[in-house]
């Protein structure tokens, strides 16, 4: 695990609480008008950050169109 401090800390957009980029998943908003996960963090493209919580994940499904959130399922 990486120690605390290393890592870019980035807001969760459900919960609005930080958390290290580690935790978070990294949503991308394709020029489709759908989202994909972005595993490595690099995808060109706005993105989101959000808890790999079910919770978090519930949250934003609430916020955004079900099909923003299609390809997000909590782990
Ligand atoms: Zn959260």
């Amino acid at each position: 695990m990486a120690k605390r401090g290393h890592e870019p800390v980035r807001t969760c957009v459900a919960c609005q609480q930080e958390g290290l980029k580690g935790t978070l998943v990294r949503v991308v908003r394709t020029p489709a008008g759908t989202a994909a996960v972005d595993p490595g963090g690099h995808a060109v493209g706005r993105g989101a950050y959000l808890h790999r919580d079910a919770s978090c994940v519930e949250t934003a499904r609430k916020r955004h169109p079900p099909e923003l959130w299609a390809e997000l399922t909590p782990s």
